[in-house]
């Protein structure tokens, strides 16, 4: 466990024909998936009319969340941005509420989660889900000097960047009511670790509670969606677990221009918030660039900031969502 996620090629090769996983904190890399899926624009349909996402609001809702300093549970950060979300999202969203629980690490460690979920339109039946995680990793065991793995990670991309596209959607959502019922979910508890045994919390807690009573139609997780050099590659459980949500949302974006973002190739299998979902019956896709700067350097270090992150990149996702809420019938 805790492996370094930015494996030399050579090494990823051995582990491929080894067949095995590389746990890399929380995030898995490994071996061989299934085939990129073929999508045909036809069944696509036509544009939707809605507004536009503004990639220029998304980046200062980044930079906002990283002011707060780290979102880790239990720090003023973290009280702060949950004040702070929900204030956002109330005005905006037809349901707004809180589900906060608790979580003893494995170290003994009490830690107070929670859960944060806005729905638009309730009674237009079945929901879209999309969610991503608002809470930073406590430390920076990815670093390269070793004085700076006691730091928290300031979380721009991973953390910030994915409660950013999902609350300027919401901007979307309140300007424009969906066609179909929308659920936006601000998970904790992501980030926790070190081990696996500690993260996914608010997911797990989800799907554990929310899911069997009212399952959502399927589910996005935006996770370090706001590289500047963002590439989208089909995260291999999405694929197996939800293939014609991935050919949808590919085919999509591929329409709006945005093919060499979301590109048609299987990627890694990345172990997320999406697994307790698929695991609980709903079909959920991770949008994931887990490719953060030069061999994956930023990713869990102190170097994790907001001029890491694009108003382009974060647009171009927003707009790829936005069309599959919008264009969902
Ligand atoms: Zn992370």
């Amino acid at each position: 466990m805790n492996e370094r996620a930015a494996l030399s090629s050579a090494h990823r090769r051995r582990r491929r024909t080894a067949g095995t996983l590389a746990v890399a904190a929380g995030l898995v890399i490994a071996a061989c998936g299934p085939d990129t899926p073929e999508v045909d624009p036809s069944t696509l349909g036509t544009r939707a009319e809605r507004p536009a996402v503004r990639g220029d609001l998304a980046y200062g809702l980044v930079q906002r969340q990283v002011d707060f300093g780290p979102r880790v549970p239990g720090s003023d950060g973290h009280r702060a941005q949950l004040a702070w979300m929900v204030e956002t999202l109330t005005p905006l969203a037809d349901t707004v509420f809180t589900d906060t629980f608790s979580h003893t690490t494995k170290e003994g460690v009490a830690l107070e989660l929670t859960n944060v979920h806005a729905v638009f339109g309730p009674q237009k039946g079945r929901r879209i889900l999309l969610l991503a995680h608002w809470d930073t990793r406590p430390t920076s065991d990815q670093a390269s000097d070793p004085a700076d793995k006691a730091k928290p990670v300031p979380g721009a991309n991973d953390g910030a960047s994915g409660v950013a596209v999902l609350l300027e959607l919401a901007r979307l959502f309140h300007e424009q009511a969906p066609p179909t019922a929308v659920e936006l979910l601000f998970v904790d508890g992501e980030d926790y670790g070190p081990t696996t045994d500690d993260m996914f919390l608010g997911a797990r807690h989800y799907a554990r509670t929310r899911v069997t009573e009212s399952p959502p139609l399927f589910g996005v997780l935006l996770d370090m969606v706001g590289d500047t050099d963002l590439r989208l590659p089909m995260e291999g459980y999405s694929l197996e677990a939800a293939p014609q949500v991935v050919q949808r949302v590919w085919g999509l974006a591929q329409q709006l221009g945005y093919g060499t973002v979301f590109v048609s190739e299987v990627g890694q299998r990345i172990l997320d918030d999406h697994l307790p979902l698929i695991d609980a019956g709903v079909p959920t896709i991770d949008l994931i660039d887990f490719d953060y700067g030069p061999g994956n350097a930023y990713w869990h270090t102190p170097l994790d900031t907001p001029d890491k992150v694009s108003p382009r990149s974060l647009e171009i996702v927003g707009e790829v969502v936005a069309e599959l809420v919008y264009r969902n019938r």
